[in-house]
């Protein structure tokens, strides 16, 4: 048992002050363009929007919102949750012709007594909430996915087990050569954030477009409350990216959570749902899951369960590109 005088503790990082915690390189973008309004003091849940809405307007990023990849038949849907507590929570999944997911979710939570809106229905409450319709799939994701369809095989190689015939590093965009993040562009890459406040309140949120040439219909972890997002004052909160099959069947994000709520430090909770999901007797060797957690002390930290996973911490020192300290399956 490690003591305060332990030399081998490992030193937890703390955030002081204003906070954002974003899966994925892309998130650094996404932080700077909300911090500035979160330093002034604004709310932690304006800015796990406006990280969600960032990413969800960028062509560029190839899993989320506009520009995301489609379903196997060539259509979008996307899927996005908000959450402050158990009791205020707000989701969509399957949403095809509205390009803000969080922004709906945000809506579902404060303007209905639900927590979930799904397919049609999610996107007429969007339509009825002033959202703008509009077409989803991209230019480039429409390529990409004639592009698929020409080379790879249908239907039940929809979970993309090979090379994503849409490479983005070579301009530049996302991933350098030879970064090893870019192993993890070929199947998913959730934008996940975590925020604290200065007034000490706690918010997260999600928006993927899925796993690209999915069997439609397919929905993930992402938009499901305690899978893909979980967020508790009295514990902390966590948002899981990657396989979400794998995330699904261990409530993956609401396991941090409650490690956390049990005393816990961030590390150690994101290690308990990595070793559940490491245990499994099917994994792949295409299965990657990463997951960030924040403590409502501040405390934060994040996993993965295979080397390539990078995540952003901004605070007022600046935003930092950070590997996990915690891999689960080191060297696969
Ligand atoms: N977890 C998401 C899903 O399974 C994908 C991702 O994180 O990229 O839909």
């Amino acid at each position: 048992m490690n003591t305060p005088s332990d030399p081998h503790k490992p030193v937890e990082p703390v955030a002081r002050g204003p906070f954002l915690l974003s899966t994925w390189s892309f998130g650094e973008r996404a932080n700077a363009a909300a911090w500035p309004g979160l330093a002034r003091g604004g709310s932690a849940l304006d800015a796990v929007e406006e990280v969600c809405v960032f990413c969800e307007d960028d062509p560029d990023i190839d899993s989320v919102g506009f520009g995301g990849l489609p379903d196997r038949d060539g259509r979008m849907s996307l899927d996005g949750c908000v959450m402050l507590s158990p009791e205020k929570s707000g989701s969509v999944c399957a949403i095809r012709r509205h390009r803000h997911p969080v922004t709906i979710a945000r809506l579902v939570m404060d303007h209905t007594p639900h927590v979930m809106l799904a397919g049609e229905g999610a996107d007429e409450f969007a339509q009825a909430h002033g959202q703008q319709q509009e077409e989803l799939l991209s230019p480039g994701a429409a390529e990409a996915w004639k592009k698929w369809k020409q080379d790879r095989l249908p239907a039940d190689q929809s979970r993309d087990q090979g090379v994503r015939p849409f490479d983005r590093d070579s301009t530049g965009n996302l991933f350098a050569a030879g970064d090893d993040e870019s192993r993890w562009n070929n199947n998913h890459d959730t934008i996940g954030v975590l925020s604290l406040d200065e007034h000490g309140l706690m918010a997260g949120a999600c928006s993927t477009s899925g796993m690209p040439w999915k069997v439609p219909g397919r929905v993930g972890d992402s938009p499901i409350i305690g899978h893909g997002l979980y967020v508790d004052p009295q514990g902390g909160a966590a948002v899981a990216t990657g396989t979400g099959e794998l995330v699904m069947a261990i409530c993956g994000s609401f396991l941090a959570v409650e490690e956390m709520r049990r005393g816990a430090m961030p590390r150690e909770a994101v290690t308990e749902v990595l070793e559940r999901i490491a245990a499994r007797s099917d994994l792949e060797p295409t299965h990657q899951v990463a997951i960030i957690a924040l403590r409502p002390d501040g405390h934060w930290g994040a996993g993965a369960l295979r080397p390539g996973f990078r995540f952003v911490a901004s605070d007022a020192t600046g935003h930092h590109v950070l590997q996990p300290e915690v891999v689960q399956l080191p060297g696969t």
